[in-house]
Parts: structure tokens; sequence; C-alpha cells
């Protein structure tokens, strides 16, 4: 099947194989996030996916209720950037205007007046807190911007944005200690974000084919007790592309997405 859509990939691929774009330039990591970040604010699927996270959230939320009438010490735990927090405009910045994300670059944009939201995030969480469930951020942000993250959630209308419930990364990158510490005093009904290891640490640095059976072999809990926002810009997942070689050059890199691209022959 033919269509105009399919051209431009054609020549994205065309040119991630032979490692360069038509100008000579061999193409960055940078370049190579064009697509997701187009779809991510431009295609109407992208939205419909994240309402309809949140709506099999919501039920989830209402079948708990039913299920622990009563029950004060009901939570859910959620990541923030691209489960809550849209990021997508500090991301195509950089391949925009071929910079470099810097923390300066990164400090400035969270202090811009306004970061837009994941489509029905707000409205999901709001509804969630208004039934009695508390609600706990866990993120890899840094924690000296927590003060500057609280007031982004604040400003968005977001329940339980303080720094009770806002758990961004002292020492440990994993989240499990954080979401361990949450289980200890709740039942934590659902936990929602991008990448797997927002919901349990066996994803972590495990390789692409790992990755894969720890998901099916607990595949009867996404939709149920996890819900997955999409991300095709950026993740964990990526790392397990490159074997979590940070080392690698661009040309490395581009070798590696070749050899990881399954075709026919
Ligand atoms: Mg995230």
């Amino acid at each position: 099947m033919k269509s105009k859509v399919l051209l431009p990939i054609c020549l994205l691929f065309a040119a991630i194989t032979r490692g360069q774009d038509s100008a000579g330039a061999i193409l960055t990591q940078d370049d190579l996030k064009l697509y997701p970040l187009l779809w991510q604010q431009n295609a109407a699927e992208y939205r419909a996916l994240c309402y309809q996270a949140f709506n099999i959230a919501g039920m989830r939320v209402d079948e708990a209720l039913q299920k622990n009438p009563g029950k004060t010490n009901l939570a859910i735990i959620t990541d923030l950037d691209e489960t809550i927090l849209d990021n997508s405009e500090i991301e195509s910045e950089i391949i925009k205007y071929k910079t470099k994300l810097t923390y300066n670059k990164w400090m400035a944009w969270l202090r811009k007046s306004s970061i837009p939201a994941v489509p029905g995030g707000v409205e999901f969480l709001q509804s969630a807190a208004k039934k009695g469930i508390s609600i706990y951020y866990i993120s890899n942000r840094e924690i000296k911007g927590l003060e500057i993250t609280i007031g982004i959630l604040q400003k968005l209308g977001l329940p339980d944005a303080d720094s009770a419930h806002v758990m961004l990364v002292t020492d440990v990158f994993s989240k499990g200690p954080r979401i361990q510490s949450v289980m200890d005093h709740h039942n934590v009904i659902l936990l929602l974000g991008d990448n797997l290891n927002d919901f349990i640490p066996v994803f972590e640095n495990k390789n692409i084919g790992d990755r894969f059976k720890e998901t099916d072999r607990i595949k009867k809990e996404w939709g149920r007790k996890f819900i997955v926002l999409p991300n095709a810009a950026y993740g964990e997942w990526e790392n397990a592309l490159y074997d979590y070689k940070d080392s690698l050059s661009e040309a490395q890199k581009v070798k590696v997405l070749k050899s990881k691209l399954k075709a026919v022959e």
C-alpha cells in the first residue's frame, strides 16, 4: 500500500542505512527524533492513546473503590515526564535549532510560564483525588529541581503537589525503593508511566529480549494495575537498543540501528 506519508519515512530510513542525510552530513540521534516528536505534537492518534490510557485508569479507580469501600489508604503512583507533563517542545528545540540539551536550557524550560500537560492526565488525577485517593509523583528528575517541579504541578492544578507527594531522585536512580516506600503505607491501586522502569525494577538494565520476556510475563497487568502512556521519542528502550553502551559514536549508533531493524531479508 502506498501513501504520501510513506515517502519521507522511506527517505529517513534510507538515510539511516547510509548514516548520512541528503546534504551529506552524518545523521545525529537528535535528527532521528524528528518523526516521533512530530507524532507526539501533531497526531490525533497520540492524543487518543493518552485519553485511552487515562480512561482505562479511571475505570480501574472506580473498580478499586467498589472493592475497597471506606478505605482511606488508596494511592496512585505516577511518573511525570511524558506521563503527565509534555516536554516535546524542549526536545524539539534541540532538533529544530541543532543545539544540545544543557542543564541551563532544561532549567529555563522548567521556568517557562506554562508547560503543556499530557492530554487527559490532569483531569484524571483531579478526579481520583476528589474520590479520596492519594497521588504520589515519582520522577527521576533531580531533587534540586523539587521546588520548581512542585510549582509546575500546582500551576496545572494537579492534586497533592507538595514535598510529601513529589518524590524525585536523591541518591538512588531506581524507582523501586521510592515505590516501595509508598506501598509500605498505602494500597497502591495503579501505577502510570511511559517507561517500564516506572512500574517495577525488573526492566532496569535489561536487553531487548529480556524486556520483552518481562513484559509478556506480566501481560495481564498492562491496562490493569499498570497504565502505559505513549512515548516514541525517548526512554529506556533506547538504552536497550544500544545495549546500554553510551560511549558509542554517532556512526556506531547508526550501524546498531540498522542491525536492529527487522526486515524481510
Ligand atoms: Mg517519563
